[in-house]
């Protein structure tokens, strides 16, 4: 699959967003809504999970490049509920009495 001539827009049906070619690669992706964002954003909230990928124009690793942490939905890593608290109510020990 050959990537997005600069300037050029192409739409992914499946996905149902505009690819937007850019000079040097970094393509941008429009978004129904919210702002523009990457392939890789693209790949990690939508792409990922097409039932036919043989249809979708972002399913090349290689143009969309490394998905990173951001590119997924959901809170980022490390402010998620871990040990948060129950710590304290196992150490309870005897109710006093
Ligand atoms: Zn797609």
């Amino acid at each position: 699959m050959a990537s997005i001539p600069p300037g050029t827009l192409k739409r992914c049906d499946l996905c149902r967003v505009e690819i937007r070619g850019m000079v040097g690669g970094n393509d941008q992706v429009v978004f129904s809504q919210g702002a523009p964002g990457t392939r890789a954003k693209l790949w990690a909230r939508v792409c990922q999970f097409v039932k036919e990928p043989q249809r979708c124009i972002n399913q090349e690793a290689s143009l969309r490049g490394e998905v990173g942490v951001d590119d997924f939905y959901g809170e980022p890593p490390g402010l998620g509920p871990i040990g948060s608290a129950s710590a304290g109510e196992s150490l309870g020990g005897a109710p006093p009495a």
